[in-house]
């Protein structure tokens, strides 16, 4: 059985979106991966198939009322998926998360709108709560999009040998080492000559000392963390 993505959403018309193109949308014609998208609205109630009620205790916006997303999430089919909720109140999601969710069966995963959902029926049904960043999008939708391109990627078969996600960024724990390609001289700027030299030795340890000088500067929290597992070389770093 193929990695399997179910989304309950308010808008399931933004799906497959960008997830249809590219090693993603390929991947799912191919049927390495499949999504089913269930639309909240069917759970609404009365005759205006409303989704949503104001806060108690008072304050600006709607609230996603837990009787509708429960209903949603009983009719997501493959109900023993792991459940994900995208709201800025969680768990920056971080790559071993991401490589967590590829190594599973797929998973089911709430897109909120408004303000927000109602915390009981997340708690009742322990939902993995996961942040893409601190900063606050409109809707759900566009992190489960980051969220499922992100996994779907590192499932077997998705990117090609060329594509391969070994040297990636986050993959030891460290930023990537800086591109290059021709021309060899571009505007009066050179590529590192040793990239030139055909010595894979060297161009292994210039590449490291390029990812740990990158990460030292541009990523503390991540240095530090490194730092503590392995002796840095930092040594020919540009
Ligand atoms: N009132 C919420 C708060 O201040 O934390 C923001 C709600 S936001 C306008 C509506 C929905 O967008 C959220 O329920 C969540 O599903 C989604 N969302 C917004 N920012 C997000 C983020 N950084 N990561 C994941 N989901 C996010």
């Amino acid at each position: 059985m193929s990695w399997r993505a179910e989304i309950l959403t308010l808008f399931p018309g933004m799906f497959p979106g960008p997830l249809g193109h590219s090693l993603a949308g390929r991947a799912l014609e191919t049927g390495l991966w499949s999504l089913g998208t269930h639309d909240l609205r069917d759970h609404g109630l009365g005759r205006h198939r409303s989704v949503d009620d104001v806060p108690f205790g008072g304050g600006a916006g709607m609230v996603l009322r837990p009787d509708v997303l429960d209903a949603g999430i009983a009719a997501m089919a493959a109900g023993d998926l792991p459940l994900v909720v995208l709201t800025p109140r969680g768990r920056p999601l971080g790559q071993p998360d991401v490589a967590r969710f590829a190594a599973g069966p797929g998973l089911r995963v709430i897109c909120g709108r408004f303000e927000g959902m109602d915390q009981r029926v997340l708690d009742a049904h322990a939902a993995e709560e996961i942040s893409i960043g601190d900063y606050v999008l409109s809707g759900g939708e566009p992190a489960a999009l980051v969220l499922l391109d992100a996994v779907v990627r590192l499932l077997p078969g998705v990117m090609g040998s060329a594509e391969s996600g070994r040297d990636e960024s986050f993959a030891d724990g460290l930023l990537e080492y800086p591109h290059y390609t021709r021309p060899a001289e571009w505007c009066g700027r050179a590529v590192p000559e040793v990239l030139l030299s055909g010595n894979h030795a060297a161009i292994a340890a210039w590449r490291r000392a390029a990812s740990e000088a990158i990460t030292a500067a541009r990523r503390p929290d991540l240095w530090a963390l490194h730092c503590r597992s392995v002796t840095p070389t930092l040594a020919g770093a540009p």
